[in-house]
């Protein structure tokens, strides 16, 4: 979370700063005029109560309280020391807590039990337990949802949750602070624990190669130099040994180093020299990848002598239960029981019961599961949605803009799909996608974006395009070699063209544009150089450092980049890039939570404008399908993961399956889908629930076959371009519009145009379609 320190904030600051070396220099004082060390009166009120062996009479007293009056640094705004003692001070026989916790907004995160006056005189004074306060750098800056993270992050790993369970699972969404609040329950824990001593000495993150620096950017920039964390990525094998054993040997109260982050390829490799000696916390980044309990990632880290581990994950599942499974086993073991218990436990009914086809029982059953698993993963997995981000973020409107094929991207489509190397992989009753499927898949997506990126395969005749160079017109050809772009031979780019004109010449918006492939991000450069756009463009290959160095360029109000092109290959994890307020999925992914952290960049701490993200899709087009299967992921993600027992059972497995047909004759395949009952011949008669926002599926969205009801200006005008429906919603639950849709229809009767009548008559064919759709689809299952 990036916050600018307000000077009010500063001031308290340094304030507490003061407080602090005052109580440093007491101390030190303390120690000097006496050594049966006894705490000032004034100081008493506060808990801990220090035990005082003898009582002090009042003279005692006053000269106690002029010899520990604070020590003043006579320099002006002194920050004090950056360590918490200073050097050759030693601590007084009294314990307490590192920080105070009656300061206001201290974030205590263990309170001592209380002892009566009794009590307190038989306990040995050695034993006596402290408060664990969070560090007021850290807990003045904390968000309340972080307090909250930080204090259950503690709880678990120090046993409180669970008897005899040291591990956790940070699933907060993207943007809600992951990082700082990890940093701040390891520094917390690296200085502190109630008896008076640190609980750990040593930290090891594990991360992303791409994120090591990151992180102990991020360290610095909280902690700024009160620790150095040592970085490890790559390098030569002897060098890293060296570091690591002399990491893993020290033993001392207070480690230079205490904290190492390695990337997960480097921590494998080294795993027997990491294996070899005890760490007290390990945070696991980008934890997903930890997913599959046989990987060799997996079996390196579970190794780890290491007692209390933490995951941090956005997106806790990914493909299925089991992946789920492998991660709560890797910070709990046991928890759920072995692999195969889990699978029979859990699993299997679960799945079984969110079959749209699934019978009463096996509902009832599945929930019952689920409530049971829920119950017993909440204790140890903190889940936040980004949801809560909305309290400090703009409002982000969300729309999936459906977008007809173009005619020839039409034939093409068709011709793929009807050729016999997609028929011989749809007649294969072999569940597993075959390579062929796979390559087909890939070319159907391409074509959705623009012909051009199958033309290779075209031109070749490969497989499945066998005599598709006839459909082409002539001078088509002529253009592609001469490497001219051809906007118009795709409906999207066509969308996205007039997009880029109208922000450019309407607003001093900036866009950021994804794609999964590096090709369309050479037909989007191909397009700004049409068009005169300045841009940047990011994808795998480029090294972290230069990274850095354009999304700062970009991230400047006065810099003239207008568009940031990403691959969502790329790792965009961490990319922060706020500069824009727009930003255009031009096509789906497979895994949602890849387009959630894309969308992510923009919508971020920092974001001042209202946002707008567009995802394309093709009309009835495997795009479409992949949003719906999306769906579905999402739908049993979400119910694991946020409680969220009313899953929607919108799609059916079979349903799934239908990647090769091409939906005609529809405004919006995902929506007939839906079985939509707020919507009549095409106009949305009832609004979305009003409890209703982004993270809600698509039913429960707005729902527009028609301009007139967006309410983005911008995608209003692109609309002619090729626009056949668009789901929208917001962030925040906006007061929802009370008249009714119809009568917005005669406000707007000067934009009104001949597209209503094609869409009734459309939407009503639609129906047909998709039934008889259906009705194949389950001869096919059978
Ligand atoms: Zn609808």
């Amino acid at each position: 979370m990036r916050r600018s320190l307000a000077p009010s904030r500063l001031k308290r600051l340094n304030g507490e700063e003061e407080e602090e070396n005052a109580k440093r220099s007491k101390r030190g004082r303390i120690l000097s005029s006496s050594k049966k060390s006894v705490a000032p009166e004034t100081v008493v009120e506060k808990p801990p109560a220090p035990i005082t062996a003898e009582s002090l009479s009042n003279h005692e007293a006053l000269i106690r309280q002029i010899l520990t009056k604070p020590f003043k640094v006579p320099i002006l705004n002194y920050q004090g020391g950056i360590g918490s003692r200073a050097l050759g001070v030693r601590r007084d026989g009294v314990r307490r807590p590192l920080h105070d916790p009656m300061a206001p907004n201290a974030l205590v995160l263990y309170t001592p039990p209380q002892l009566s006056a009794h009590d307190l005189l038989k306990v040995d004074k050695d034993k006596v337990q402290v408060h664990v306060v969070v560090d007021p750098v850290l807990s003045n800056i904390l968000r309340p949802h972080q307090r909250e993270g930080v204090k259950f992050m503690y709880e678990c790993v120090t046993g409180v949750r669970i008897e005899n369970a040291y591990g956790c699972i940070m699933a907060d969404e993207m943007g809600l602070g992951k990082t700082l609040q990890c940093i701040t329950l390891m520094w917390t824990l690296l200085r502190q624990g109630p008896d008076c001593k640190p609980l750990i000495k040593k930290v090891v993150i594990v991360t992303p190669s791409s994120l090591v620096k990151n992180w102990c950017n991020e360290i610095v920039k909280w902690l700024g130099g009160r620790v150095h964390p040592l970085a490890i990525d790559g390098g030569g094998k002897e060098h890293i040994d060296k570091q690591l054993t002399s990491f893993m040997q020290t033993y001392s109260q207070r480690v230079v180093n205490p904290i190492l982050v390695i990337s997960y390829e480097t921590f494998r490799s080294h795993a027997h020299v990491l294996n070899k000696g005890e760490v007290g916390l390990v945070l696991c980044d980008e934890g997903h990848r930890l997913k599959n309990c046989e990987n060799q990632t997996y079996q390196a880290l579970v190794k780890l002598q290491c007692q209390r581990r933490v995951l941090l994950s956005g997106t806790p599942i990914q493909n299925d239960l089991l992946e789920y499974f492998s991660l709560v086993h890797f910070v709990n073991q046991g928890l759920l029981g072995t692999s195969q218990e889990f699978r029979k436990q859990y699993e299997n009914p679960i799945l079984r019961g969110q079959d749209a086809y699934a019978t009463v029982d096996e509902r009832k059953k599945a929930e019952e599961r689920l409530s049971q698993l829920i119950g017993i993963v909440n204790r140890c997995m903190i889940r936040r949605t980004s949801a809560l981000l909305s309290k400090y973020l703009p409002d982000k409107t969300e729309q999936v803009v459906c977008i007809n094929l173009s005619s020839i991207q039409k034939q093409l489509y068709q011709h793929l799909i009807k050729s016999d190397a997609v028929r011989r992989t749809v007649k294969d009753s072999n569940d597993k996608v075959s390579l062929t499927a796979l390559s087909s898949i890939t070319s159907l997506k391409k074509l959705c974006n623009h012909p051009d990126l199958v033309m290779d395969k075209i031109l070749s005749g490969a497989d499945g395009f066998e005599k598709a160079i006839s459909l082409l017109p002539k001078e088509y050809i002529d253009t592609y070699k001469r490497q001219k772009l051809q906007v118009e031979l795709s409906a999207k780019l066509m969308v996205l063209d007039t997009m880029l004109a109208v922000i450019k010449t309407t607003t001093t918006d900036k866009i950021v544009l994804v794609s999964n492939y590096t090709q369309t991000l050479d037909l989007f450069q191909r397009l700004c150089s049409l068009r005169n756009y300045n841009y940047v463009r990011l994808d795998g290959t480029m090294t972290i450092k230069k990274r850095a160095k354009i999304v700062e360029k970009f991230n400047d109000p006065t810099g003239g980049d207008f568009i940031f092109m990403l691959s969502s290959k790329a790792g965009g994890c961490g990319l922060n890039l706020i500069g824009a307020n727009r930003l255009v999925m031009f096509d789906p992914d497979w895994n949602p939570a890849n387009d959630d952290q894309a969308m992510a960049r923009v919508w971020r701490d920092g974001q001042k404008k209202p946002c707008f993200v567009y995802r394309f899709l093709c009309t009835g087009t495997i795009e479409e399908k992949m949003m719906q299967r999306q769906a579905h992921k999402k739908a049993l993600s979400s119910s694991v993961v946020d409680c969220e027992e009313d899953v929607a059972r919108h799609f059916s497995l079979s349903e799934l399956r239908s990647l090769f047909q091409l939906e005609e004759n529809t405004i919006s395949d995902t929506h007939d889908k839906i079985k939509c009952k707020r919507c009549v011949n095409g106009v949305q008669m009832k609004p979305p629930p009003a409890d209703s926002d982004c993270t809600c599926d698509l039913s429960c969205w707005y729902h527009c076959a028609d301009k007139r009801w967006l309410v983005d200006p911008i995608l209003k005008s692109c609309w002619p371009a090729g626009i056949s429906f668009v789901f929208y919603q917001h962030s925040t639950k906006v007061k929802v519009d009370e008249k009714p849709a119809v009568k917005e229809e005669v406000e707007d009767e000067t934009e009104k145009d001949n597209d209503e009548v094609d869409d009734g008559s459309g939407s009503e064919s639609n129906e047909d379609s998709s039934s008889d759709f259906e009705k194949e689809n389950e001869a096919y299952n059978d």
